[in-house]
C-alpha cells in the first residue's frame, strides 16, 4: 500500500509506487495470479510505436475545472494535445448541465532554445502575474513538460512565490512525459496537486454530499443518488474551485474509474478521513448490486439502496434479457485503458457475449487505497470466468492490428478514438462510447446492448472502408506473433 504524502511536491511514478506495468501477453486469471502473488514483472517491447505523454492526463484533470486556468510549461508543442479538452468542455458541457460554459484558459510559456540554456524561471513567473491578470483564474496550474524537468526549473518554487504574491493557489503539477511510461501517471500528478492545494481540511462534514471521481461523463448520478438522499460533488471536470475545496468534507468518494480516480480516492481517505468506495464501479449486475451495497453501508443507508436495486431491477432485467437473447454468443474484442477495460468486459459477458480478447493499456497489480476489494480484473473474472487472449498493450497499433486481423471479432469496443480507426479499416463494426457513465447500473446494459447491436446491424460504412482503405503493415510483421517483440516471448511464426 502506497502512503499518500502530501508533504511531497511530487508523487511517484505508477511503475515505483505501485509495480504497474505495460507489457503482458496471456490470460485475464494469469495477470491477476501474477499480480496477487507478487511476481508480476515487465515485459519491456524491444520495438514501440508512440506512447501518450503524461502531461495530456494531468491536463485531463485540472483545465476542466470551471474557474481555473493552465500553464504548460515547456516548448509549446508539448501543449499541442491539450486543445482537445476545450473542445470535450464544449460538447458535453450540456450534458452535465452548464447553459454557458466558460472559455478555458490553456497558455504555454512557449520555452525556446535559449531558455533551455538560460532557464525558464523568470519567464514562468511572469506567465503567472499574466495569466492571472488576464483571466482571473481562482487557480493556477503549472503543468510540466520534459524540456523544464531536464533543465531543472524551479516550479514549486515558482509557484510558491506566485501564490504568495497573488493570493489565489497556483500549483505545480510535475508530469514529465519522460518519467513514466504508464501516461495515467498524469492523472496522479494532477490529483497530487489537487489534493496539496485545493482541499482544506473539512470545518464541518455533509454527510449527504458524496465525491465522484469522473471524466466528462452525462450527469447520471445526481437523480441515482437523489433517491437514497445522497448528492453529488463531481471532482473535477465541470467543478468549480470552491467545489473542489468542500471534497474533504463528504460522506465518502466514489469513483467511475479506479485509473484515473485511485489516487485522489486514496488521499481523500488517508489524509481527510473521507471513505473510498473501494470494490469496482457499477458496470455488470454483480458489481452494480455491492457498489450500491457499499455506498449504503457507508452512509448508513442499507434499506434505501435495497429499495433502489429492487426497483432498478423491475424496471431494466426484462429488457436486458430480451437484449441478451439476441447478443448471445456474438464476439467482442476490448481496447481500453485498464479499470474501464474491465467494466466493457463485465458488460459484455453480462450481455451474453464471448469476449475473444483484450488489449488493456496497462495493469496496476494495486491502487493506493492498497485494497485487494479493488482488483477490477479479478472481480470479473471470478464472476464471469477468464478472458483467455488478454494483452497489456500501451496503444502498440501494429499489435492490435495483428490481433484483430486473427481474432475478427463481430465488434471492437474501444475506449480511445484513434483506436476504433483499426477496427473499422479492417471492416470490423467499431464503437468508441465517451461518456464513461453510459454503461453503469441495469439502465447501462441496455444502454450497451442497444448500441452494440445498432453498431453491428449498420456495418455497411466499415466493410466500405476496409475495401478501400490501404495496410499500411507488411506482410512479415502480419504473419508474426502479434506479441513477437515482447521480451522473454517465444517468437512463433504463423503460416
Ligand atoms: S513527452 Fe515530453 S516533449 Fe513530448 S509532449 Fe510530453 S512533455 Fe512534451
Amino acid at each position: 500500500m502506497s502512503i499518500v504524502n502530501l508533504g511531497n511536491p511530487q508523487v511517484e511514478v505508477r511503475e515505483h509506487r505501485l509495480g504497474s506495468i505495460t507489457g503482458f501477453e496471456g490470460s485475464a486469471s494469469g495477470l491477476v495470479g501474477c499480480s496477487r502473488g507478487g511476481s508480476l514483472c515487465e515485459r519491456n517491447r524491444t520495438f514501440s510505436q508512440c506512447l501518450g505523454c503524461s502531461t495530456s492526463n494531468a491536463a485531463c484533470t485540472v483545465i476542466l475545472i470551471q474557474d481555473a486556468a493552465v500553464i504548460s510549461h515547456g516548448p509549446v508543442g508539448c501543449s499541442g494535445c491539450l486543445h482537445e479538452y476545450a473542445f470535450t468542455y464544449r460538447v458535453n458541457g450540456v450534458h452535465r448541465g452548464l447553459q454557458q460554459p466558460t472559455q478555458r484558459r490553456i497558455f504555454s510559456t512557449n520555452l525556446d532554445e535559449e531558455d533551455t540554456v538560460f532557464g525558464g524561471n523568470r519567464k514562468l513567473a511572469e506567465a503567472i502575474r499574466q495569466v492571472h491578470g488576464r483571466t482571473g483564474a481562482k487557480a493556477i496550474f503549472i503543468i510540466t513538460t520534459c524540456a523544464s524537468g531536464i533543465i531543472g526549473d524551479d516550479v514549486e518554487g515558482v509557484a510558491n512565490e506566485a501564490e504568495a504574491e497573488l493570493g489565489v493557489p497556483v500549483v505545480a503539477i510535475f508530469c514529465e512525459g519522460f518519467r513514466s511510461k504508464i501516461w495515467t501517471s498524469g492523472f496522479d500528478a494532477g490529483y497530487h496537486g489537487i489534493a496539496r492545494k485545493l482541499i482544506p481540511p473539512a470545518v464541518r462534514r455533509q454527510p449527504d454530499l458524496v465525491n465522484i471521481i469522473n471524466f466528462w461523463g452525462a450527469d447520471s448520478f445526481t437523480g441515482l443518488l437523489a433517491r437514497i438522499g445522497l448528492r453529488p460533488n463531481y471532482i473535477t471536470p465541470y467543478a468549480t474551485v470552491a467545489g473542489i475545496a468542500q471534497s474533504a468534507e463528504a460522506a465518502a468518494t466514489l469513483q467511475v474509474c479506479a485509473t484515473l480516480g485511485s489516487y485522489l480516492g486514496a488521499a481523500l481517505e488517508q489524509v481527510h478521513g473521507v471513505p473510498e468506495i473501494k470494490v469496482p464501479p457499477p458496470y455488470g449486475s454483480l458489481a452494480t448490486d455491492r457498489w450500491w451495497r457499499e455506498l449504503g453501508r457507508i452512509t448508513g443507508r442499507q434499506a434505501q439502496v435495497e429499495t433502489l436495486l429492487r426497483e432498478e431491477r423491475e424496471a431494466w432485467l426484462p429488457r436486458i434479457a430480451e437484449l441478451r437473447s439476441r447478443l448471445e454468443g456474438r464476439r467482442a474484442f476490448v481496447t481500453a485503458g485498464a479499470a474501464h477495460g474491465h467494466a466493457l468486459v463485465a458488460i459484455l459477458r453480462e450481455l451474453g457475449m464471448d469476449v475473444a480478447g483484450a488489449a488493456v493499456f496497462h495493469h496496476d497489480p494495486v491502487y493506493d487505497n492498497g485494497a485487494e476489494a479493488s482488483d477490477s480484473l479479478q472481480a470479473v473474472v471470478r464472476d464471469y470466468g477468464d478472458i483467455p487472449g488478454y494483452s497489456v498493450c500501451n496503444k502498440q497499433e501494429f499489435e492490435l492490428v495483428n490481433v484483430l486481423r486473427r481474432q475478427r471479432p463481430d465488434i471492437l469496443l474501444a475506449r480511445h478514438g484513434g483506436m476504433t480507426l483499426w477496427g473499422a479499416r479492417l471492416g470490423i463494426p467499431s464503437l468508441l462510447v465517451g461518456d464513461e457513465h453510459f454503461g453503469m447500473g441495469y439502465q447501462g446494459l441496455v444502454n450497451y446492448a442497444e448500441r452494440i447491436l445498432e453498431t453491428m446491424e449498420n456495418d455497411e460504412f466499415v466493410k466500405n472502408l476496409a475495401r478501400h482503405a490501404v495496410n499500411p503493415y507488411t506482410d512479415w510483421w502480419l504473419r508474426q506473433d502479434p506479441h513477437h517483440f515482447l521480451e522473454g516471448k517465444p517468437r512463433v511464426v504463423h503460416p
